[in-house]
């Protein structure tokens, strides 16, 4: 059986880790993500295999930023990258081996349908709630990318036009409501007009965090802070009106719910969506499961694997 490690390619580190084909993941290796650019992540991975130890026949790779045919077509939200790059092509050259290359939230769905919370489902959504808002869809009992590799942008689906402004450049995006980096600019706005005051920001002091990270939006919402609640709402209702809206179009079976935020509120935060979905949705509630993500901070490299390892089989 061909030996394939997952990659998991985040702003701040790369984990890595051999998959077996029954997806049991071994030890992991984590490195800092270089600031310089793709060839020094490349070599990064390079560094990253070997110190796995393993004579490795192929990798698959999540990367932050939408994905086709293996070119990272728009730069990722990663320092040092300035435009589109053959990530696949790169990787191949520096490794000497088949390389696949995904979306990384379409990848950790990909991993959570292969071996965790999707198991099993035709017609799934996951929507992975962190820094941002990202998403990836199974249609027909098959991984969905779309034409251009773009499917699965939930977070950029518009819930009110003219709204808030989203980092993408648009207006009224659901990230722009529900996105950690959004909720904490919108926080930090409202504290700075003299509009509200909260807890957020000496939570985050407390815990050293440069970042209002979710465990300091937990312990906030926690606190019953009027602001964090408050906000917290709305990235609720923005994000419930977004599922009801795939949920009318699609006609899923499950929705998945996964990332930082889902880690670490798990099922109160399943239940709050579900009960948020309800009152727009279209097709019948009881049709669709909603889960939290399984394999919590596996899914990625789990995913990226189950991606490489199809390429080895495709001949890739
Ligand atoms: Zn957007």
């Amino acid at each position: 059986m061909a030996v394939v490690a997952g990659i998991d390619i985040g702003g701040t580190n790369i984990e890595g880790a051999i998959v077996d084909d029954d997806h049991s993941v071994g030890d992991s290796v984590k490195v800092p993500t270089p600031t310089e650019g793709p060839e020094a992540v490349a070599e990064a991975i390079k560094g990253l295999l070997e110190e796995l130890g393993a004579e490795v026949d192929g990798i698959g790779v999540g990367i932050p930023g939408p994905v086709n045919a293996g070119v990272v077509t728009t730069p990722p939200n990663l320092e040092g990258w300035q435009k589109s790059v053959n990530l696949k092509a790169l990787l191949a050259t520096t490794l000497e081996i088949p390389v696949e290359v995904g979306n990384d939230v379409n990848v950790a769905v990909l991993g959570e349908w292969s071996a965790g919370a999707g198991k099993g489902s035709q017609n799934l959504l996951g929507v992975w709630m962190g820094t941002g808002i990202g998403g990836g869809l199974i249609l027909g009992g098959r991984p969905y990318n779309g034409t251009t590799g773009h499917a699965g942008e939930f977070g950029h689906m518009i819930v009110r036009p003219g709204g808030a402004q989203c980092g993408c450049g648009h207006r009224g995006c659901i990230e722009a409501y529900a996105g950690r980096n959004s909720m904490e600019d919108t926080a930090r706005r409202a504290v700075d007009g003299g509009a509200a005051s909260t807890t957020l920001f000496s939570i985050m002091e407390d815990k050293g965090k440069d970042r209002a990270t979710s465990s300091v939006w937990v312990k906030a919402l926690k606190n019953e802070d009027a602001l964090a609640v408050r906000l917290f709402g709305e990235a609720v209702e923005a994000v419930a009106v977004g599922i009801a809206s795939v949920m009318s179009l699609l006609d899923l079976d499950r929705v998945v719910i996964g990332g930082g935020l889902a880690e670490k509120m798990g099922e109160e935060l399943v239940e709050r969506l579900w009960a948020a979905v309800e009152p727009h949705c279209f097709v019948p509630m009881d049709s669709v499961e909603f889960v939290v993500a399984g394999l919590e901070d596996y899914s990625g490299i789990v995913g990226a694997a189950a991606l490489g390892r199809a390429g080895l089989l495709l001949g890739g």
